[in-house]
């Protein structure tokens, strides 16, 4: 799965998962992601991440790609225009999955786990914060596994176990655009973590590496919240022999409580701001205004955005938005 030997091109993406409409802090991650790569004269993807059923909404797919075309941003491959690495949508990628899931088996890098959530949480002996489960302990790995013990495991008719990835224990450090340098030891944070449930499901840690390997992506922006699965990918990506892209985690927007946009929002969604009269130049104009694009906001388009943009503009801060979001866009 390593890269192919020649240079490598400039490729970026936008990853959504269809489980709701998009809205302005998952535009402005957009238009981030759009500006760094339309700036380095590379290729925009767009993969649509549905390997949730239970989660996807439908019609949010389409609707994702109707806003963000509204906006101007365009992209030149993904679900429906195909491109070089179709196809683009996660659910039809399980073979990829798989691949990967053999590599790692082979490596010695995976192992069936059988405990149930409630499991690990019981065998914690320390509290641990967060209201999470503690890091999967290294002394619950299997000491020794059979040999053919992963075909045994493909070849039943209901796996009975997760496939857990092995973490190593050594310090993971990257350069990240927005948040500079971020280390974590994930021995410590997470531990062992699952890549494909006992359900059947895979994980999206394991999906999203696999496809920005697969799809030859060098840079991946997206939002904050994700900063904190980046170390855990990172590890999987050595451990599939791929090269590891450059990061940059796009700060939040929040609502005027201060929270993380949440589907009680609903009034900051393009379609809700778009029924409002609020016009694509007057959006962009605020995003790129927040962003440290420009002093004021004004009416633009994404390309006007080009030659201003900078990851050194951004500010790591989460922009709040003011309770008269609506009225405040409708001015710009
Ligand atoms: N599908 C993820 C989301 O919508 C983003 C994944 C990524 O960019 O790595 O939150």
């Amino acid at each position: 799965m390593a890269a192919r030997g020649e240079a490598r091109e400039r490729r970026g993406r936008y990853a959504p998962s269809p489980t709701g409409l998009i809205h302005v802090g998952n535009a402005r991650t957009a238009l981030v992601a759009w500006l760094s790569v339309r700036r380095r004269g590379g290729t925009f993807v767009w993969r649509l991440e549905d390997l949730d059923p239970p989660r996807v909404v439908p019609g949010t797919a389409e609707a994702a790609q109707e806003d963000l075309a509204w906006l101007g941003l365009e992209w030149d491959e993904g679900p429906g225009q195909g491109g070089p690495f179709a196809p683009y949508v996660q659910s039809a990628r399980t073979a990829h999955y798989e691949a990967a899931l053999q590599t790692l088996a082979d490596a010695g890098r995976i192992f069936p786990c059988r405990r149930s959530r409630k499991d690990l949480m019981e065998l914690a002996s320390a509290p641990h914060g967060g209201g999470g489960l503690p890091p999967y302990p290294a002394s619950l790995r299997p000491r020794r596994l059979e040999a053919g013990w992963y075909a045994r495991h493909l070849a039943a008719a209901r796996p009975d176990a997760a496939l857990r990835f092995q973490v190593h224990d050594g310090l993971v450090r990257f350069e990240d655009r927005v948040q500079g340098t971020v280390e974590e030891r994930v021995s410590e944070t997470v531990g062992d973590f699952v890549l494909k449930r006992r359900d059947g499901l895979y994980a999206y840690q394991l999906a999203v590496v696999v496809d920005d390997l697969l799809m030859e992506i060098d840079e991946v922006v997206r939002g904050a919240d994700l900063l904190a699965s980046t170390a855990r990918q990172i590890q999987l990506i050595e451990a599939l022999g791929g090269p590891v892209p450059a990061y940059a985690h796009v700060p939040l927007v929040l609502n005027a409580e201060g929270e993380k946009l949440s589907k009680r929002d609903d009034g900051l969604t393009l379609r809700a701001l778009r029924a409002d009269g609020i016009q694509p130049e007057q959006l962009t104009g605020y995003l790129a205004y927040t962003l440290g694009l420009c002093a004021r906001p004004e009416p633009c388009r994404p390309e006007d955005l080009l030659a201003a943009f900078s990851w050194d503009a951004l500010s790591p801060d989460d922009w709040r938005l003011p309770d008269d979001a609506t009225a405040v866009l409708s001015q710009v």
